[in-house]
Parts: structure tokens; sequence; C-alpha cells
């Protein structure tokens, strides 16, 4: 997707604080972390929304789901971390690009 600024930054035409990288997912740290430590997972091919996903999405969604833990380990949450993936304007999504938000640190998260 030529307008996705996340593709951008799996393309590497706009930078981002890269983590971790391999064949089908990025990580990076979000540009506006609502915690000492925010990244996000992505698959580096376009998929919109978790809404989106099907079938033959299995391998890449438990693949970002396997890896936010080891990763959240490899940036110090070793006390936890949340995970977050908003779906749709209803979910609150801005980025129409798949992505799970990892963020954690610091005095911690409120409970909900
Ligand atoms: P959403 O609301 O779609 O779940 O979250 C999108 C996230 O992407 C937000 O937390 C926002 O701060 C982050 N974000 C938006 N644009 C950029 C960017 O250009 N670079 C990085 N690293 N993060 C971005
Ligand atoms: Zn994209």
């Amino acid at each position: 997707m030529s307008d996705c600024i996340f593709c951008k930054i799996v393309t590497g035409e706009i930078p981002g604080r890269k983590i971790y990288e391999d064949d089908e997912v990025l990580a990076f740290h979000d540009i506006h972390p609502v915690a000492p430590v925010h990244f996000l997972l992505i698959p580096k091919r376009h998929i919109v929304s978790l809404a989106e996903c099907g079938a033959g999405d299995r391998d890449i969604l438990g693949r970002m789901m396997l890896l936010a833990p080891k990763l959240a380990h490899e940036q110090g949450l070793d006390a936890g971390f949340r995970t977050v993936i908003n779906t749709g304007h209803g979910g609150g999504q801005e980025v129409f690009h798949l992505h799970v938000h990892v963020f954690g640190g610091g005095a911690g998260l409120p409970g909900f």
C-alpha cells in the first residue's frame, strides 16, 4: 500500500526505531509512547486490521503473539506488559495496517 505509513517503515521510506525484524514481522518503537516502553509489532505484508484476517493469517498472527513476550523481555518488561490491538474506527484504530501494541514499564499499568 503506497500511502500506508507502516508499509513505508517496512521499506525504510520513512524511519522507524526498529527493535526486531524477520522475513514476515517488524517491531519498532511507537512514536508517541504511552508507557516507558511502547513498541508495535506488525506484519510486513499489508493487512488492514484484525477484522480482515482469515485462516490464511493464522501463522502470522501466531508469530506476532509469540514474539510479544520475547521482545517485551528483551526490552526489560520482566514485570509484565500490556498488549492491545485496536480494530476499526470504533476500536480506536488510527493506522490501518494491523499492529499489536506492547507497552509497560515504570510504575506499572492500572488493571481494568
Ligand atoms: P492505533 O491507534 O492505530 O492502534 O495506533 C497507531 C499507533 O501508531 C499510535 O500509537 C501512534 O503513536 C503510532 N504511530 C503513528 N505514526 C507513527 C510513525 O510514523 N512512526 C511510529 N513509530 N509510530 C507511529
Ligand atoms: Zn501497510
